[in-house]
């Protein structure tokens, strides 16, 4: 069959079944789940895999689904990525009023845009030199780590975010090349937007443990751990300057503890602090500078402080041969001038694990509206949000399995990883870390 034939084809197939497909992201929409707990949506697209015929694995790292096409064929291995979880936000509209799930970031739409494509796919598989898993992963949002942590003490999972643990159990070995599409409404209209990569974090949780007194009759004997962390606070602002532009770093706490009562010294504060950067080498600099900055806030007031760090993701990484084919395959469909090249994304994900160890791209498709995370955000137009977009992908997965699959191979034969496998799971039980710290005198 030749190239256009294969389009033809699969994107016939897509449009047969558009309404399915916008039923599908629908019915995620209005039935969020967080992380590591998506078992509803795990069941709707297994219903959805079965309908098609594709088959797959399922329960991995507790809710993670790999569908493949193709299965045992010689050639590269590409794998189309969604992620089936909700971010927390009480007030988005179809928030699940019990947990506060909410399909704030666009999940809903990936998912859609998956199955669309496994539709088209499947028509064609056949025809093209490689297998394709459609792997549908848990518990990208970096949030609930309480329950992670017990997750994590009762031996269910090791790493807090869902790709990382499937790097773990070995579920990314047998794939070559990984390929997300991700919603974006910073643009209005049709858009397909490529960021120069984004930051990778890590995150820190902080005790402060100072010594309580009565605040008005005694505070002398007391030690003030909101003190303390004030001047912490001071030195970690002072660090700011030392910040360097193209690294792109983030240093942002929150207080979740600032005391107990008003008439009490404040003898526990407690702080959570994600520090993002462009590059790992960035972020360990300036965690090693974040972590001073709390010693010395202990320090001056003679408080003790407690870090614990838990790796966070890792800087996307974007393979440039992916990321003009994908570009090339969105003009195509919406027309050159909504292709663009945006600044490197301030936030994180998972993803940037996948692509620095794999060939990956992690592009954006606009067509949704309002900012992300936010109540507002909305999709503005179904055809491009779900349909067009899943067209994106088969036409990507096409240019690489094509023929001999010749374009799949160049891009697995260039690309040096900036880290193997083990030497990543080395770094993040390195990022993972425990201290104390007391002044000694
Ligand atoms: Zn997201």
């Amino acid at each position: 069959m030749t190239k256009k034939a294969l389009v033809d084809t699969a994107f016939s197939e897509i449009d047969k079944h558009r309404d399915k497909i916008i039923d599908i992201a629908k019915s995620i929409l209005h039935e969020p789940e967080e992380g590591f707990k998506e078992y509803k949506t795990a069941r709707k697209v297994k219903k959805a895999f079965e309908d098609i015929g594709i088959k797959y694995r399922s329960d991995l790292a507790i809710t993670g689904i790999k569908g493949v096409l193709g299965e045992g064929k010689e050639g590269p291995v590409i794998a189309i990525i969604a992620e089936l979880d909700a971010i927390i936000n009480n007030d988005y509209p179809f928030a699940d009023t019990k947990t506060g799930a909410a399909h704030a970031c666009g999940h809903f739409a990936q998912i859609a845009q998956l199955i669309g494509a496994a539709i088209g796919l499947k028509k064609i598989a056949d025809n093209l030199s490689g297998q394709i898993v459609l792997f549908v992963v848990p518990a990208e949002e970096y949030i609930n780590l309480e329950f992670r942590e017990t997750l994590k003490k009762e031996g269910h999972i090791k790493y807090y975010g869902g790709k990382q643990e499937l790097i773990r159990l070995g579920e990314f070995d047998d794939i070559d090349i990984v390929i997300m599409q991700h919603a974006q409404s910073e643009y209005s209209g049709r858009k397909a937007l490529i960021a120069d990569g984004s930051n990778g974090f890590i995150g820190k949780n902080i005790r402060f443990i100072g010594k309580e007194a009565h605040a008005g009759d005694s505070p002398y004997n007391g030690i003030n751990a909101l003190n303390a962390f004030n001047i912490a606070l001071s030195a970690i602002h002072a660090q700011r300057e030392t910040f360097r532009d193209e690294d792109s770093v983030r240093v942002h706490p929150i207080i979740t503890k600032g005391g107990d009562g008003v008439n009490n010294v404040p003898s526990e504060v407690k702080v959570e602090l994600y520090v993002r950067a462009r590059t790992v080498k960035a972020i360990k600099a300036i965690n090693k500078k974040i972590d001073i900055a709390l010693m010395a806030g202990a320090m001056a007031v003679g408080a003790q402080v407690e870090i614990s760090n838990t790796p966070g993701y890792l800087p996307v990484e974007n393979n440039s041969q992916l990321k003009s084919i994908w570009a090339k395959n969105a003009a195509e469909l919406i027309g050159k001038e909504n292709v663009l090249y945006i600044r490197p994304r301030g936030g994180s994900t998972d993803m940037g694990d996948l692509t620095q160890i794999k060939p990956g791209i992690h592009p954006y498709v606009g067509s949704f509206s309002g900012e992300l995370h936010s109540r507002e955000f909305r999709v503005a137009e179904e055809e491009m949000a779900y349909i067009i977009s899943s067209k994106i992908y088969v036409l990507t997965v096409i240019d690489l399995l094509y023929g001999e699959a010749e374009t799949a191979k160049k891009i697995i034969r260039d690309f040096t990883p900036k880290l193997s496998k083990d030497k990543y799971l080395e770094l993040l039980d390195s990022l993972s870390y425990k201290k104390r710290w007391k002044y000694e005198g």
